[in-house]
């Protein structure tokens, strides 16, 4: 059986699964090249339909900050966008969304969910290890030596 019409959801689940494929957001102008390349000529307002549908199911979102799209709803979570190489990691921030909460609720507004990105650079493309790029910051000469008293001036303990 060669059907020539496909299924209504079958530019949807191409879509998802090179969205899942892909180690960084894709536009839509991108994920119409791939489908092409996977011998599917869609046209773009198909594409742009198929992503809508997506993203009012809650299974991808539009990463604003890298022009693409991105698999998972994206809300309750940090999205660090790499200005780099483009990779989106997530990060957890409850007591931020708990801050937007109460910022929105004193202008009287009532939140339905939160989306926050931050664009920067990763601590791979920064050449930093995760856990240099999460260690102390060196304190600034300055303060280091007022922090350390004279020797010859330590107070004396009475006895
Ligand atoms: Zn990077």
């Amino acid at each position: 059986m060669d059907r020539k019409r496909r299924r209504p959801g079958h530019v949807r689940e191409a879509i998802l699964r090179l969205l899942q494929d892909a180690p960084r957001p894709l536009g839509a102008l991108e994920l119409e090249k791939l489908l092409h390349q996977q011998g599917e000529t869609v046209p773009p307002n198909t594409v742009f339909r198929a992503l809508r549908e997506l993203i009012d199911r809650g299974t991808i979102r539009k990463v604003m900050v890298a022009r693409g799209y991105a698999v998972g709803s994206g809300a309750e979570r940090i999205s660090l966008f790499c200005r780099e190489c483009r990779e989106v990691t997530e990060a957890a921030g409850a007591n931020i969304f708990d801050a937007l909460d109460d910022l929105a609720a004193a202008s009287g507004f009532s939140v339905a969910r939160h989306i926050v990105e931050v664009a920067g650079m990763c601590a791979a493309c920064a050449g930093l290890t995760a856990s240099q790029a999460t260690g102390p910051l060196p304190a600034p000469p300055g303060v280091a030596r007022a922090s350390r008293p004279t020797p010859g001036t330590l107070p004396q303990t009475p006895e």
